[in-house]
């Protein structure tokens, strides 16, 4: 299984302009307007967010009066001290496109390609869980303002993504358009549902969809994500082009260090509590014994724990990866009757600290893992 994922296959280079015509995501390229808001967020910004969304959450939910009421209510208090701000403060470089990410992974890919001539909003961080999101104003803000959405798909945010882009999404971001960018739909999904399971699968219905573990989907996506930013704005094609080139060229030299550091891990049994690191296991040969949960999405039972420490124990686990939301309850009987200890994995960026980009992610991932290895 590891000979398939070399870490060459992704192109470095952005499908030519004559080829694109019909890529596959809308023939017409579109002309998006820009440059009425500022796409840099200030501090004062960011603490006025929440005001400002309730008056556009009022006024989605057709109360007209709130929203009237509170989104002057929201300048009066703090418009004073940001004109104060906006007057002292050098005015930041105007950003061009606006990217919306679902999961901090693609938040951090798109700052990567996008660099200075993007935006990046991140609609979760590192230390949520992405298949159970709350539909809150402030995302609706953010979706409403933005050029690109780029997310994960394959069913993760189902619970609060279709209706988001019901309420606040343009035209340019619903599917097929350039500015509607989905991981799932560009790399191999691992435990694709078939028709001989037909148990109830919950949270993971359309196969396993946290792709970002595998270095090489990353890879993937920085292409899919610069082939559309040159359709969305290709005054800044060459920008897209060298920082793309740039990207892949230290994400390469990175990935092939990861999987040799990864060569000393393969068949090292662990215990999960959710199918978390499936992209993961592909490519350093980890091998999981058991998942806490029954299926994606089902807590355990008392009878499915003592299950997973009978298979913990007979295939010699060395640790229960956590990701840093996962419920500790499950974990704590188990790591307590198996002797084994639970170790927090970043998952994504921003999951533990010191993880700020996506090759931290690898790095530091790597790095606990053959601690593992290593200690116990
Ligand atoms: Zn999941």
């Amino acid at each position: 299984m590891r000979d398939e994922y070399k870490v060459e296959h992704y192109p470095s280079t952005i499908t030519p302009t004559a080829e694109r015509a019909n890529s596959g995501f809308g023939r017409t390229p579109l002309k998006l307007g820009r440059g009425s808001l500022t796409h840099v967020e200030t501090d004062a910004q960011v603490y006025l967010q929440p005001i400002m969304s309730l008056g556009t959450y009022a006024a989605t939910r057709n109360n007209w009066g709130r929203a009237m009421l509170l989104k002057p209510l929201a300048w009066a208090i703090w418009g004073a001290p940001l004109a104060v701000l906006v007057m002292v403060e050098p005015s930041p470089a105007v950003a061009e496109v606006r990217i919306f990410a679902c999961e901090p992974e693609w938040a951090a890919l798109a700052s990567e390609i996008g660099g200075d001539a993007v935006s990046v909003y991140a609609g979760t961080h590192g230390r949520q869980d992405p298949h159970y999101i709350r539909m809150r104003p402030s995302l609706i803000e953010h979706v409403r303002r933005a050029d690109v959405l780029f997310c994960t798909g394959a069913g993760l945010e189902d619970g609060w993504l279709p209706v988001l882009l019901q309420l606040g999404a343009s035209a340019s971001l619903q599917h097929g358009q350039p500015g509607h960018l989905i991981a799932s739909e560009h790399v191999r999904l691992l435990d694709p549902p078939s028709v001989v399971d037909r148990r109830p699968r919950h949270v993971h219905a359309e196969g396993n969809p946290h792709v970002q573990l595998l270095p090489e989907n990353i890879g993937y996506m920085a292409s899919e994500l610069a082939r559309r930013l040159v359709v969305i704005d290709p005054e800044n094609t060459e920008t897209y082009r060298q920082q793309l080139s740039a990207f892949q060229e230290r994400w390469r030299g990175a990935s092939a260090g990861w999987m040799e550091r990864s060569s000393r891990l393969a068949g090292m049994p662990v215990v999960a509590y959710h199918e978390s690191w499936a992209y993961l296991y592909e490519w350093t040969g980890i091998r999981q014994a058991a998942a806490i949960e029954r299926l994606p999405g089902v807590p355990p039972t008392v009878s499915h724990l003592q299950e997973v420490l009978e298979l913990a124990r007979s295939a010699g686990a060395r640790a229960i990866l956590r990701a840093p939301y996962e419920p500790t309850k499950g974990m704590e009987w188990l790591s307590d009757r198996a002797g084994i200890p639970i170790v927090e994995l970043p998952f994504t960026v921003g999951g533990l600290e010191g993880v700020d980009n996506l090759f931290d992610l690898f790095d530091v991932t790597l790095a606990l893992l053959e601690e593992v290895h290593d200690q116990y």
